[in-house]
């Protein structure tokens, strides 16, 4: 095919042959139901069939020449509208026997505006009947997509090779393999095509699980650092804490401390939503590792979190006599060489910083356990390097506060295992949600200068950091300049956004922990870990604009005190069906993953908050919401045999060779 035809497949994702025959049709057009015409109801889609009684041009509508022909059937007529269309004019003429299939518009009586025509003369093939509608581009029309996909099939369904283990095909009601990619684009009714996409997902999901499943048992067949800690072993940590763990947090560190006790490196993702108290395990996780004698690493994704994470951790760690260090990008010189030469010597055993704890040259000689905090760029190939890249492997452990749905988390880290800390700290307050409307903004400013009046704190979000031509939105600097002046000044306004210097981020939330300025204006880089009690209200401005969970993530920094929070969200008069029915939602459960599993719902994988960057997997037959038994049947079949050999190739063509070649 040309260059052009080339460049809208790629458009489609569609590289080679197999990525073509793979490509699932969005629906069937089932033409055997043929409706009755005088039962077609304007706005449905309809196959009709009957004979051209009369044809031709009827003048210009706006410049564009316009045929028609009227078809007749049993039980009554319909007009059969092209625009610009000359050879069709040739062809829909008085005595022709045609079925046409489209939408039934009202334009100047019941029509069909460029229907879909199957000529009734001279043989059809049978399978035509139902034909398969394709995700199309710019330039690309259904009867040229079915062409090159028939082409393919013609060419290649003897070189179609079989990928699920054996069996397997049968037991989904397939002879092989090329049987079910040619039903998947021209079966003969809308079930088998079904039926052939769903064992094609079935297979999708196993590639992607083979991967998964191949660096877990590489990871678990590696030597690691044992760290017995034995039932009383966290005892002195525990007691001097001043809460009891909640079951969920103790379960978390049982898990842990089995891992590190054990031969293999441990390899698990701790999950958690804000505020379940994370970050005591990932204390008593370090605690271990400082008795053992090693040194522990945790990585933060900014300066400000990593310095909260030191902060948090040095309270609990450094009065058992474990020294703790800070470094990032920010560390002034000294320091750094301060840092260095401890971790070096091994009297720094607790090290929290960026990122840049990785790129630079640090040396930490004793390093025997990594937690990764809120990264999810750090996907599995990076996971993999860290513990093959030592030997022994030090032990890994992610902590994330992002909640995902079970079948996200079984395609983006089904090589670690899974701890949920699924329970509160007691002694919360609640969190009331309201949705607002523009119209309501004088009465949640007076219930924050309430609040504030009170010595209570709150956070004003915006979408954007600074004004937009395109978008008429209010934005975090304009109105942090507005609300400064106002009635909200005297308690103190700053301003957080993500293009601000590290100091200056580092000073402003630094005043607002302290009370100093009582209200942040900020964009979303609020969104993660940031922990003040005392900040009880969260207005959202232009609350539409944002993802559930994303909204979830911003509401999890209040309701972190004993007293109630409220969280505001401020609707725009033009937000769409969809933006109210995410409100709706958001205001009728503080659940964490069903929020996860709705926004996975209504905008698919790629835009559940923080799976973006983390390089989902793109899908092309298998659905995460509607295939969920699928994948757990995928990730038996991978579990059951290192198949990865024979299916490094089939992973790369697929899922992009990006960053997996020594796997
Ligand atoms: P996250 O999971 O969001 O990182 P944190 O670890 O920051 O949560 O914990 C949130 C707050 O709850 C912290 O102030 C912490 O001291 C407190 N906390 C943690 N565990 C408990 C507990 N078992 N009982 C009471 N308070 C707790
Ligand atoms: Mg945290």
């Amino acid at each position: 095919m040309g260059p052009a035809r080339k460049r809208q497949l790629s458009r489609l994702g569609i590289e080679t042959i197999g990525d073509l025959l793979l490509l699932s049709p969005r629906e069937y057009h089932d033409r055997r139901v043929i409706t009755p015409l005088s039962e077609l109801v304007p706005g449905r889609h309809a196959n009709v069939s009957g004979e051209i009684v009369s044809s031709g041009f009827s003048g210009s509508s706006r410049g564009r020449r316009r045929f028609q022909a009227v078809l007749r059937g049993n039980t009554g007529e319909l007009r059969l509208t092209f625009f610009n269309f000359r050879y069709i004019s040739d062809r829909l003429i008085p005595g022709t026997r045609v079925m046409a299939s489209g939408r039934v518009e009202y334009f100047g009586g019941l029509s069909m505006v460029h229907p879909e025509l199957l000529f009734l003369d001279g043989e059809q093939r049978e399978t035509e009947l139902v034909l398969p509608v394709y995700p199309l581009t710019q330039g690309m029309t259904q009867t040229t997509m079915r062409k090159l996909v028939r082409n393919a099939l013609d060419l290649c369904s003897e070189k179609i090779p079989e990928i699920l283990p054996e069996g397997v095909l049968n037991s989904m009601g397939w002879e092989s393999r090329r049987d079910a990619v040619r039903a998947l684009h021209f079966p003969r009714d809308p079930e088998e095509g079904e039926s052939a996409r769903r064992v094609l997902a079935l297979e999708e999901f196993f590639v992607l699980q083979s991967l998964l499943q191949h660096v877990r048992a590489r990871a678990a067949a590696r030597l690691g650092i044992p760290m017995p800690c034995g039932p009383d072993g966290l005892e002195p940590l525990l007691a001097s804490l001043p809460f009891d763990l909640t079951g969920a947090q103790k379960r978390a560190l049982s898990e842990i401390g089995d891992d590190m006790a054990g031969g293999a490196p441990m390899r698990r993702l701790l999950q958690g939503d804000v505020g379940s108290g994370k970050t005591v395990v990932a204390a008593g996780a370090c605690f271990i590792c400082s008795r053992s004698g090693h040194q522990s690493v945790i990585v933060a994704p900014t300066e400000v979190l990593a310095s909260q994470h030191y902060r948090n951790l040095s309270g609990i760690l450094e009065p058992l006599g474990i020294s703790c260090g800070l470094l990032t990008g920010g560390t002034g010189r000294a320091e750094r060489k301060r840092v260095h030469g401890s971790l070096e010597d091994g009297s720094l055993e607790v090290l929290t910083g960026t990122h840049a704890v990785f790129e630079e040259n640090v040396v930490i000689p004793r390093m025997g356990l990594c937690i990764i905090d809120e990264q999810h760029k750090f996907g599995v190939v990076q996971r993999d390097r860290l513990v093959s890249a030592r030997e022994p492997g030090p032990h890994f452990m992610l902590m994330s506060a992002t909640p995902i749905p079970r079948t996200l988390a079984m395609c983006l880290y089904g090589d670690l295992d899974l701890t949920v800390i699924d329970e509160m700290p007691p002694g919360r307050g609640r969190t009331v949600t309201r949705i607002m409307d523009r119209d309501d903004r004088g009465r949640v400013y007076g219930f924050l200068l309430e609040r504030l009046s009170r010595g209570e704190r709150a956070y004003v979000v915006y979408p954007l950091r600074e004004a937009s031509e395109e978008l008429d939105l209010m934005d975090a600097t304009s109105a942090f300049g507005v609300l400064e002046k106002g009635p909200l000044g005297k308690y103190g306004v700053g301003l957080l956004t993500g293009a601000m210097q590290s100091e200056e981020k580092l000073a402003v939330t630094g005043r607002f922990v302290s009370g100093e300025i009582a209200v942040l204006v900020s964009t979303t880089v609020v969104e993660v870990g940031l922990d003040v009690p005392s900040a009880t209200v969260m207005v959202i401005a232009h609350a539409d604009r944002f993802g559930l969970s994303q909204l979830h993530q911003l509401r999890g920094r209040i309701g972190r005190g004993e007293g109630d929070s409220w969280c505001f969200l401020m609707r725009d008069s033009s937000a769409g069906q969809e933006g109210r029915r995410r409100l709706e939602i958001l205001a009728s459960t503080d659940d964490g993953f069903r929020i996860a599993e709705q926004d996975l719902r209504l905008r698919g994988p790629g835009e559940v908050a923080g799976t973006r960057q983390h390089g989902m997997p793109v899908f092309r037959t298998a659905s995460l919401t509607g295939d969920a038994d699928l994948l757990a049947r995928a990730a038996a079949l991978a579990s059951g045999q290192d198949s990865w050999d024979e299916l490094r190739d089939e992973y790369r063509r697929r899922f992009g060779s990006a960053g997996v070649p020594e796997l």
